[in-house]
């Protein structure tokens, strides 16, 4: 009987409860038995309730490695101040490992023939490494803050040598990077549940970024290419609920960490990934976006002029040369209406671009690729003719006239159409040599339209959306779990 119920014990929680109905039926009045049913339920429920946290099957790393002077911005000599002294050793990977202390609350950091050096201000040597050091304020949580060259961060510092300069890595807890990073792309006035989703956002691209500089010691760099991080500096009071509220937690789909994109706005709809950078993601399709308040924020609608000879300008210096540029024309939209491929004409010939290089090609005016555009053929070009003859009843005079211009020889095609009562003959169309002179770009939305629209998440929250929610209708189909 014993045996027996073990086995199922480790089953699932409905057999084990089908079960001790049945058991307590016929063996009413059995303590012992009725203790070890009570155990088996409790071990059941432990068993299913971790089951519905749902943890990821991966691990977050408590701290991350954050380039802050590398490549061309490597350095000789730094100085790191702190107010509670410092601990000074070295960095295993992201782990801190002491081998002295000092109350002293200015250290240079300098590279000298033997490798780093680390000495107060007076110049006595404190701590040496051949390949790198680390540095540790004396403090802990959120007093655990340093500056580097006058820039507060909070963790601690790891040098390493890079041929003739030193990389300056700032090693810091994920979170705490964290508030640094978050108010750089959201405004921390804004409701907290879009900041959340915007702090689930920043992290699981941290997770998915880790290693990314590793040839040069770090994790991720502190510049666009990356998060842009500028260390507490950027942290405002709104920035930290919606990291710590949302800690550990990272977006999944199918299991594996999701990657997710957002940018400002988008429009009506978002958009699916495939028309802007060509592959398919199943939670990256284009969703309804009308919570954002498109035409009251700032570039949600937007107008752009291009002369032709700065379209010329961009091309050549883009490395397309097509000649002088002389028309501009959508060839397809997507279901979305944003442009997917177009064609910049030229004397010499001419260039088809598709999806998001329709927007980045002219990106000094277009800022999405929802737009239209139209040359400005007829200012300066020759005018077309229109023909009345004062009475309702005329019939056609001609379908074609040729003219000579001062841009030489030019048929016009003429079409009937009536104005004022008045049947008007104009001309125009086949237009040899009615030239554009510049192009008029006008559009919606700001930036890339994959994923999560930021002033769309904004809106969502003032409705009362929950970010759960929010990242749930941005990410078709991904999961709010928490990682280890
Ligand atoms: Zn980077």
């Amino acid at each position: 009987m014993k045996k027996r119920l073990e086995i199922f014990c480790f089953l699932c929680y409905d057999k084990v409860i089908g079960w001790i109905t049945c058991t307590l039926k016929s063996e009413k009045g059995c303590g012992t038995m009725k203790r070890f049913l009570l155990l088996c339920l409790i071990f059941s429920l432990i068993l299913s309730a971790a089951s519905l946290t749902a943890f990821a099957d991966y691990t977050l790393p408590q701290y991350v490695r954050i380039g802050l002077m590398y490549g061309n911005g490597a350095v000789k000599t730094v100085t790191v101040e702190s107010d509670a002294g410092f601990l000074l050793g070295d960095y295993q990977e992201r782990e801190f490992v002491k081998t002295a202390e000092t109350a002293e609350t200015c250290l240079i950091v300098k590279l000298d023939s033997d490798g780093i050096a680390v000495c107060n201000e007076s110049g006595t040597l404190l701590h040496s490494g051949d390949s790198s050091v680390g540095i540790l304020p004396n403090a802990s949580g959120m007093n655990q803050v340093l500056r580097v060259d006058e820039v507060s961060y909070r963790g601690g510092i790891h040098c390493i040598k890079a041929e003739s300069a030193m990389t300056v890595v700032n090693v810091v807890f994920l979170d705490h990077y964290l508030y640094g990073v978050i108010s750089r792309e959201m405004s921390p006035s804004w409701p907290v549940e879009a900041l959340k989703a915007q702090a689930v956002c920043a992290r699981n691209y941290a997770a998915q970024s880790l290693n990314k500089h590793q040839s040069q010691g770090f994790d991720l760099c502190s510049g666009v290419d990356c998060q842009a991080y500028s260390g507490t500096k950027a942290e405002a009071l709104g920035s930290y609920a919606p990291v710590d509220e949302t800690t550990r937690q990272v977006l999944t789909y199918d299991g594996k960490l999701a990657q997710l994109f957002y940018s400002s706005s988008m429009g009506a709809t978002t958009e699916d990934v495939k028309n802007v950078w060509g592959n398919s993601l199943p939670y990256l399709i284009s969703v309804d976006n009308s919570y954002e308040d498109t035409e009251n924020i700032p570039n949600g609608v937007w107008e752009g002029y291009l002369s032709c000879e700065e379209a010329t300008t961009i091309m050549r210096n883009k490395g397309y040369d097509v000649g002088d540029v002389t028309d501009i024309k959508v060839l397809e939209y997507s279901a979305n209406q944003r442009v997917v491929k177009m064609e910049v004409v030229g004397t010499k010939g001419s260039k088809v671009f598709e999806r998001e290089a329709c927007r980045t090609i002219f990106n000094t005016v277009t800022k999405s690729q929802a737009f239209t555009v139209t040359g400005d053929k007829g200012s300066g070009a020759p005018a077309s003719v229109q023909v009345t003859d004062g009475t309702d009843t005329v019939k056609l005079i001609a379908d074609q006239l040729v003219l000579l211009t001062g841009e030489g020889r030019e048929t016009l095609t003429g079409t009937l159409c009536v104005f004022d009562g008045e049947e008007t003959k104009s001309y125009g169309g086949s237009a040899s040599g009615s030239k554009n002179k510049g192009f008029q770009f006008s559009g919606t939305g700001w930036g890339h339209s994959v994923g999560m629209s930021q002033y769309g998440a904004k809106g969502m929250a003032e409705a009362g959306y929950t970010y759960q929610e929010i990242l749930a209708h941005y990410f078709v189909g991904t999961n709010l779990e928490n990682a280890y």
